[in-house]
């Protein structure tokens, strides 16, 4: 039997999430040995590939290329997961949203900084408006919340998806859709 295959990535997120992930520790070897990982920060994978079976995303959107990436992970995977807070709700990159693109990086890069203040742009992806949670743009399966989930959640959730059990993650996290 072809085992699920498996990608993991981040947006607009601190890599909190997939410390998380592999924080499962010896379990790792277990999660590696039921599926085919075939995208991921940890792997050397450039190219995000066709058939994905459960994607795990971690980060918020915070530009038009994080929205873009998502789009096209949306259509290529099964099954999607909101991985941690930032994905969830908008969490950490969303407190921007408050002040606003401009005054924020003002505030940062101009008001606070004494010598060679400017913002930086160069091979810099533009920030949007506001960052945003996942399902504003893409239909989520499951959200794992936590800043980060912790390891047991993320475990319980794959494995759950893992063995055909998407009922019992549904039951138990509550945050399915
Ligand atoms: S949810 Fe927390 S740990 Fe995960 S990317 Fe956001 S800030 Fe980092």
């Amino acid at each position: 039997m072809n085992k699920p295959r498996l990608a993991t990535l981040w947006l607009d997120g601190c890599s909190g999430c997939h410390m998380s992930l592999l924080d499962t520790d010896e379990r790792l070897l277990d999660l590696a040995a039921r599926v085919d990982l075939v995208y991921s920060p940890l792997v050397d994978c450039k190219l995000y590939p066709e058939a994905v079976d459960i994607a795990c995303i971690e980060g918020a959107v915070s530009t038009a290329e994080d929205e873009c990436r998502l789009r096209s992970v949306r259509e290529r995977t099964k099954c999607l997961i909101a991985l941690g807070d930032c994905a969830v709700t908008g969490n950490v990159p969303a407190m921007r949203n408050t002040w606003g693109t401009d005054t924020v990086l003002r505030s940062v890069y101009l008001e606070r900084e004494a010598l060679a203040a400017r913002i930086p742009t160069e091979d810099l992806p533009l920030l949007s408006d506001k960052a945003l949670p996942l399902h504003t743009f893409v239909k989520v399966d499951f959200f794992l919340p936590g800043c980060p989930p912790s390891a047991d959640t993320i475990f319980s959730a794959l494995t759950a998806l893992i063995e055909g059990r998407s009922a019992d993650l549904r039951l138990n996290t509550g945050f399915g859709t």
